[in-house]
């Protein structure tokens, strides 16, 4: 058998070919049209849908146009102004550069394409039917450029088949939409579907484009990237902490040199960034710009891949997540009252099935209204907050036990229920104008601290707080090799587990660095000789089994260094104050202060928040004061 003789494709199917991997869906039509806008130098990019896409996408931009002999060229593979030479291919700086996109797109739909530039007194315009391409024309059209892709894939039903429903498709291309939208915030934007504006977006700072595209929530609760820059590497932008948002978005947008990147690498780095302040079951949100020598990255990896090749990858890997450790560790930017915040975390506390639904709701309005839909976050919580205080006696002991800080305190549950009272002082000497944290007023069932602050109270979880400062504080002197160990007057006989008698043995060194002095003293016995002075605590043994477990999870891996955040984490819980500890004033006012001296102080180191504030305007609102 033989076969057939080899001839060479026709041009019209090498680009449906290509269009089959760079041209998707409308969306990724989308996506290469307002790029190629971007690249022209647009101030204004206005992009209008109909049916999701799929019947048409139409852009107009004020870019720099297309000259009358570039219009045939545009719509030839491998045709771009942007490469000259392949020196080029090694430092670009624009969006695209195949020259294949408007090729591509051009041969699978019923396109057009006008221009005109400032030397022109008029434009010109082409037109594509699927691929079979027309005259230049004069036509009358502004200074920049037109494309109107429509019924993209129409007759080609092997592609048109994997479109999805409208819905669908336009939620890919409003996704397209915000992504370039967010990283050009000096350009003007605006988005139709169906004749209905959806976006309307002049030129604004950053943070106003993050509050139109996501939301009051990401415009005033954020952690900024503080001019981070090294070896030619710049990282700017917002993170944000779960704990402070309300909504159920995740906001996670990464741009290289301007470039939407979604990249394991990056992903991994910025995870790492967010270590030891994220409660396990939520996400880092992030809106970063990482700027970098074109040189030293290859983003050529394929067209329509959102990864990349770093060269110093290591490097790169470690710039990010310091720059964003570091930026977690400021206190949030909280520009708003705090009703929000306080909204949320009682809402998760003390209601969350029953509220969630309504925060959807209130959230996926308000992006498809803008710019006249507002979230009103006032009127819903006060009445939220009411209720679920009212409701406060009949919290069971089940729900009692899921907001508390730590698994071992289960106890507690029930004496929170058993205890009514609060201990309240009127040691109110402290300068509150100076103390961001205010000063102690009481300690409310054993469990939380009251704080009168300038603005109004601070209700302080006095646990998870000063767990947290026993570990930054454990961190720090392992980090410059100072923990100081305490000898026990009287060495402590325990039994463990032979197994754990094992784990002792192999990491003995590491657990002398953390400051403890173990013995083996039988087949299933240990003498602790010596703990960290840190951890002055009641339940000696308990600790050391804790941490033992620890060591023992971990192999025979790089225990220390690996695993330092989570083995540090376990001490410094035996030490934190346990709940139903009768404090002073003066000491709550001490753990105060160390919590404002203290990294990172607004998390418990399961990530969840430790304090809530409540202005007095929130009060004011709640008994509707001055209405
Ligand atoms: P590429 O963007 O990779 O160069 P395209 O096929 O997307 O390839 O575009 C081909 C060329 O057409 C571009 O290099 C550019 O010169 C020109 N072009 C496309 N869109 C525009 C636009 N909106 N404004 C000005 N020129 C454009
Ligand atoms: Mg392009």
């Amino acid at each position: 058998m033989q076969l057939p003789r080899i001839k060479k494709l026709p041009e019209i199917l090498i680009n449906r070919i290509a269009a089959g991997e760079v041209v998707e869906r409308p969306a990724s039509a989308l996506k290469e049209i307002m790029e190629n806008s971007i690249d022209a130098h647009a101030t204004k990019i206005v992009v209008e849908l109909l049916n999701g896409g799929i019947r048409g996408v139409k852009l107009i931009d004020n870019g720099v146009g297309i000259c009358y002999d570039d219009m045939p060229l545009a719509l030839d593979r491998h045709a771009t102004s942007k490469i000259v030479e392949e020196d080029d291919l090694y430092k670009i700086a624009t969006l695209g550069f195949r020259g294949e996109g408007l090729a591509s797109i051009a041969s699978v739909s019923n396109f057009k394409l006008s221009s005109k530039i400032a030397e022109d007194k008029h434009g010109y315009t082409i037109a594509s039917h699927f691929g079979v391409i027309s005259e230049v024309m004069p036509s009358a059209i502004n200074l920049g450029t037109q494309v109107e892709v429509n019924e993209l894939y129409h007759n080609i039903p092997a592609r048109k088949k994997f479109l999805k429903a409208e819905a669908t498709e336009y939620g890919h291309c409003k996704g397209i939409f915000e992504r370039i939208a967010l990283s050009n915030p000096n350009i003007e934007f605006e988005l139709k579907h169906n004749g209905k504006v959806i976006y309307s977006l002049p030129n604004q700072p950053l943070l106003e484009r993050i509050e139109a595209l996501f939301g009051q929530d990401y415009s005033h609760h954020y952690f900024e990237i503080l001019e981070m820059s090294i070896n030619g590497l710049n990282l700017s932008g917002y993170v944000y902490h779960p704990s402070y948002l309300s909504g159920t978005k995740t906001v996670q947008y990464f741009y290289l040199n301007g470039r939407y990147v979604r990249d394991r690498v990056i992903q991994n780095a910025i995870k790492q960034g967010f270590s030891g302040v994220l409660h396990h079951d939520h996400q880092p949100q992030y809106v970063l710009f990482l700027e970098i020598n074109p040189n030293e990255v290859d983003v050529n990896v394929h067209p329509t891949k959102s990864e990349v090749k770093f060269r110093e990858v290591g490097s790169v890997h470690n710039f990010i997540s310091s720059s964003l450790r570091k930026a977690l560790a400021q206190n949030v930017k909280d520009t708003t009252t705090s009703s929000n915040v306080l909204q949320q975390h009682l809402e998760n506390k003390f209601s969350r099935t029953e509220n969630f639904g309504n925060q959807t709701n209130s959230y996926s309005g308000k992006s498809d209204n803008y710019p006249s839909g507002n979230i009103n976050s006032t009127s819903g919580g006060n009445h939220s907050i009411a209720s679920n205080w009212n409701d406060r006696s009949n919290v069971n002991s089940k729900m009692v036990k899921q907001w508390l800080p730590n698994d071992e305190l289960t106890n507690f549950a029930r004496d929170v229920n058993l205890q009514h009272q609060a201990l309240f002082s009127d040691d109110k000497n402290e300068d509150t104008t100076v103390l961001p944290l205010g000063s102690a007023i009481a300690q409310l069932h054993g469990v939380y601290i009251l704080s009168q602050t300038v603005e109004g109270m601070i209700v302080v979880d006095m646990h998870a707080a000063h767990e947290r400062i026993v570990l930054e504080k454990l961190k720090k002197q392992v980090a410059t090799k100072s923990i100081s160990s305490q000898s026990l007057l009287i060495p402590i006989n325990a039994e463990i587990k032979e197994q754990l008698i094992e784990v002792l043995n192999t990491h003995r060194e590491e657990l002398e660095r953390l400051g403890f002095e173990l013995s083996v003293v039988g087949e299933k016995e240990i003498m602790i000789r010596a703990i960290p002075s840190l951890l002055d605590t009641g339940r000696i043994e308990k600790l050391v089994f804790d941490l033992l477990n620890e060591f023992s999870k971990y192999g025979n891996s790089n225990v220390i260094s690996d695993h330092l955040e989570e083995i540090l984490s376990t001490m410094a819980c035996h030490s934190a104050v346990r709940a139903n500890r009768q404090l002073s004033i003066p000491e709550m006012n001490a753990l105060l202060r160390e919590m404002e001296d203290t990294d990172r102080a607004n998390y418990c180191n399961h990530g969840r928040p430790t304090w809530f504030k409540m202005t007095m305007k929130d009060l004011d609102g709640m008994f509707m004061r001055g209405k």
